[in-house]
């Protein structure tokens, strides 16, 4: 793959023009004006060598996977268990076999939810979440419980939109079944102590899930270092396809869980008697998969690992002062989220500006920001306020583009106010 540094003397710099030239979709115009994509939380923009790759494997490669012993279906095979490889790499997994595929986030919490949870949990035992949830990371809770009958906790958070650790240490105790955790709010920004809470919570023998959907783009992560039982995050965040994520498991858990869902290449054999299922990770992977999203996913963390992951942290730390520090200056801006530590989300509201308004007139100077409760209305309720106007910064953003979404917002501010 490409260099992606100038070589200047020993020391490397970051050369986000060239990265940009990477990205097709960073170079269109929306309104006539230049694209200015600040809404990476929702899904990040695609390069090159990800959209390449997917329009090869339908050209050259096309074919099911696993089940053929002609060229295409091999050659197909080989690609979609490489990316297995890449992945696990990634994310440091002890063992190929704990790397499942599934559609995204959602998917993967709703398998272990349904899966680990209904073998496990029974009434009166208690799961444990925190305020600042997507709404994926509370309704399958809730569906299970309602199944079995335990019951959901919620450790709460502070003005600043932190875990109020202290209420985490509290909630804790021999009723816990189950602790899951988002590691990086979407709406908030707030990076989680999810370190501190998987050790708390393994003294107590409980598993924890992390949802890692808005910190696998932004943060190392080594699930050994960690230590997670399960973690979840979606391909389209990361710069790869929509509708392939990945859910990491640990083997002893992933042993004894029973399959999700039934069907092709999930089974060792079939009878009408008696079915017996698979081994790991096949025995979690139901039906024809997303093989082009699953090989563009893998390039797509070739790629971040081109870059570099705590270049990348370092470059969006240094976006997201800037953006905050602009935003901050501005009387009638109040950003929502202060925690200490914060990946590169900017949630806000304007005085006497709805966020829906706020965001219709950012899309006509063509900056691309989310607007609404994110899928977390607990957060909003937290706050009292409908919704917020979101930016979520990428490495392949810069800073002249924040300096166009304060100017922006500046006229904002004076029409409404
Ligand atoms: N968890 C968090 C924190 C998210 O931000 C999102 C999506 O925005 C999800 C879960 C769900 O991800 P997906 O819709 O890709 O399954």
């Amino acid at each position: 793959m490409e260099n992606l540094f100038i070589d200047i003397t020993e020391k490397k710099i970051f050369d986000v023009e060239k990265i940009r030239k990477d990205f097709p979709i960073l170079s269109r115009l929306v309104h006539g004006k230049k694209l200015v994509y600040f809404d990476n939380a929702a899904t990040t923009q695609k390069p090159k060598q990800v959209i390449e790759t997917i329009q090869n494997y339908y050209s050259n490669l096309n074919s099911n996977i696993h089940r053929g012993v002609h060229y295409l279906s091999e050659a197909a095979t080989k690609e979609y268990e490489c990316a297995r490889k890449i992945i696990q790499n990634f994310i440091n997994a002890k063992h190929l076999e704990e790397i499942i595929y599934t559609r995204g986030t959602t998917e993967s919490i709703n398998l272990v939810a349904s899966s680990y949870g209904y073998s496990n949990f029974k009434e009166g035992d208690e799961i444990l979440i925190s305020a600042m949830e997507h709404h994926s990371n509370i309704v399958p809770w809730q569906i299970i419980c309602q199944r079995t009958g335990a019951k959901l906790k919620v450790i709460p958070m502070n003005d600043n939109g932190e875990i109020i650790i202290e209420e985490f240490d509290k909630l804790l105790n021999e009723k816990t079944k189950f602790v899951s955790i988002v590691h990086v709010s979407n709406s908030l920004g707030t990076i989680n102590p999810i370190k501190y809470i998987i050790d708390k919570a393994h003294r107590l023998d409980i598993p924890v899930l992390v949802d890692a959907a808005q910190s696998i783009q932004h943060l190392k992560i080594d699930v050994q270092d960690l230590d997670c039982d399960f973690l979840a995050f979606s391909g389209h965040k990361i710069y790869g396809p929509t509708g392939i994520g990945i859910l990491y498991g640990k083997k002893k858990h992933l042993i004894e869980m029973p399959p999700y869902q039934g069907g092709g290449d999930m089974i060792m054999s079939v009878s009408f008697e008696k079915t017996i299922y698979n081994e790991l990770p096949y025995k979690f992977e139901a039906g024809t998969p997303n093989i082009a999203g699953v090989i563009g996913l893998g390039v797509a963390i070739r790629y971040v690992n081109n870059i570099g992951i705590e270049v990348i942290e370092k470059y969006e730390k240094e976006l997201l002062d800037y953006g905050s520090s602009l935003l901050s200056d501005m009387p009638e801006l109040k950003i929502i989220g202060n925690a200490a530590n914060k990946a590169s989300v900017i949630s806000f509201i304007i005085d006497n500006a709805h966020p829906h308004d706020v965001g219709t007139i950012l899309d006509r100077e063509g900056i691309a920001i989310r607007t609404g409760h994110h899928c977390t209305e607990p957060v909003m309720r937290r706050f009292n306020i409908p919704a917020t106007s979101r930016a979520s910064f990428s490495f392949y953003n810069t800073f002249e583009e924040i300096d166009v979404l304060a100017k922006s917002l500046k006229k904002v501010i004076n029409l409404f106010n």
